[in-house]
């Protein structure tokens, strides 16, 4: 027995030590590799709206100024990669944000009919422009699940905000519920250009796109997925997709229903 030489305890406390911090060293480098394969990112995404401004601005100031259709045409430029920037550095604040924890989940009963409805009024003017309609499928008018209000509502934000974009014109962006025994599925639904399934796998990815000059053309910051995705993480749940390249995509995840309210029981 190990009891009688205590040189031989000593020498595989000594090892299961070393691969003890050996695990821990490892776990540092991933975060460390992760870190810095983030900042590159980051930094590659920032560029590009900086450098494009910049251009606009330094052609102006090199003379282009001068000319009426050129200045209005440049500044409106310079103007909409600023925009995105500040997209950007929002998306990656709450990004970070959601990360490192500093935003609190606060569950709650809420009522996803009424979130969706004021997540749509925000996007009437984008729905129009593009003769998009927006509605929320069946005849139930209250859904009530257990979830964060706000995070939620920046999950349907993201999605919603998704399935305009890519939409064919005048065509129909759906929200449905699906309400089962313990369980609501709600799902945004488009009959936009859909998503190869080749991509499908990554577009939760962050800065993942699937076509990186249109969806920047579109407005987008590659974030918003990435997004969904963390929000939903604090929800113990994930989001699905299904899509079909030429006909649209649905995207879906499920909440647990709302819990009962502790009744007052000096009532009775
Ligand atoms: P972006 O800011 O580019 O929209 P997201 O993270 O929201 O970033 O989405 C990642 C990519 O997934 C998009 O660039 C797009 O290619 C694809 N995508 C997301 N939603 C849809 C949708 N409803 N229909 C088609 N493609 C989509």
């Amino acid at each position: 027995s190990s009891s009688l030489n205590p040189l031989k305890t000593i020498n595989e406390d000594i090892y299961s030590f070393a691969e003890v911090k050996q695990k821990e060293i490892d776990e540092l480098k991933k975060l460390e590799a992760f870190r810095r394969e983030f900042i590159a990112d980051v930094s590659h995404e920032l560029k590009t709206p900086i450098f494009a401004a910049q251009g606009f601005v330094h052609t102006l100031l090199d003379g282009a100024v001068n000319d009426r259709a050129v200045r209005t045409k440049f500044l409106k430029k310079a103007a909409k990669s600023l925009d995105g920037l500040d997209m950007l550095v929002q998306d990656l604040l709450t990004l970070s944000h959601i990360e490192t924890g500093q935003i609190k989940m606060h569950f709650e009963n809420i009522d996803l009919y009424h979130l969706t409805e004021e997540v749509f009024e925000q996007f009437e003017g984008k729905a129009d422009k593009k003769d998009v309609s927006l509605s929320i499928a069946g005849s139930e008018t209250k859904v009530m699940v257990y979830a964060d209000w706000q995070r939620i509502s920046q999950v349907m934000t993201n999605l919603i905000s998704n399935a305009i974009k890519h939409s064919q014109d005048g065509s129909d962006v759906i929200v449905s519920f699906d309400v089962t025994k313990k369980n609501v599925v709600t799902s945004v639904r488009d009959a936009g250009e859909g998503i190869p399934a080749e991509h499908l796998g990554r577009i939760f990815e962050r800065f993942y796109r699937v076509d990186k000059s249109r969806s920047r053309e579109k407005g987008g910051t590659g974030l918003g997925l990435s997004i969904v995705k963390h929000i939903l993480d604090g929800h113990n749940t994930k989001a699905e997709v299904k899509s079909e390249p030429g006909a649209g995509s649905v995207f879906s995840f499920k909440l647990p229903r709302a819990k009962p309210e502790v009744t007052d029981l000096e009532e009775d």
